[in-house]
């Protein structure tokens, strides 16, 4: 069975973050802080414009620029993740508490659901030496229809009718 990864340690995140700028000699100013904390505390897989709506509405005065700057660095530092779910632009989620975990993504509304499964994570490594190769990491990405969209569709679509079922009679 799959079950859902754990939630994220936001406070352990920052600190973390705080500590990978000061190693790299980068000031750790409130405007890197609000963008990280934004991605650390969120409850799902935020787009530049996620993050954008969040400073916005905590009054958080942070540029574009500053955004995708501070971004880099923390994909660069292993605390955040970037996924490409096929929407035109990238989500981002914190990563190190939270651990391995795959992606289920509805193609109708774009709802993102995640999984984790140790049957899935050895699967990987078989895979991986099937192919004489030595595991490090993966993506993996399902793309298909979530469960709301499925009922979303047959309650808009009428009864199949005997023809319907190719039955003749
Ligand atoms: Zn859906
Ligand atoms: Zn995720």
């Amino acid at each position: 069975m799959t079950s859902p990864p754990p939630p994220a340690d936001g406070a352990a995140l920052m600190e973390a973050f705080r500590r990978h700028l000061r190693e790299r000699g980068v000031p750790v100013t409130q405007q890197r802080q609000a963008v990280a904390a934004s991605v650390f505390f969120a409850d799902r897989h935020v787009s530049v414009g996620d993050i954008e709506q969040a400073l916005a509405e905590r009054g958080d005065r942070v540029g574009k620029a500053t955004v995708y700057r501070t971004l880099e660095l923390l994909v660069s530092s292993g605390l955040i993740q970037e996924h490409d779910f096929g929407e035109g632009f990238k989500r981002y989620e914190p990563l190190a508490a939270r651990g391995y975990h795959e992606h289920l993504i509805c193609l109708r509304c774009g709802r993102v659901e995640e999984f984790a499964s140790d049957r899935f994570d050895r699967m990987n490594v078989v895979i991986a030496e099937e192919h004489g190769f030595r595991h490090e990491h993966h993506r993996w990405e399902i793309y298909g229809v979530c469960p709301e969209c499925q009922r979303r569709d047959s309650a808009a679509r009428p009864a199949p009718t005997p023809q319907d079922r190719g039955c003749t009679r």
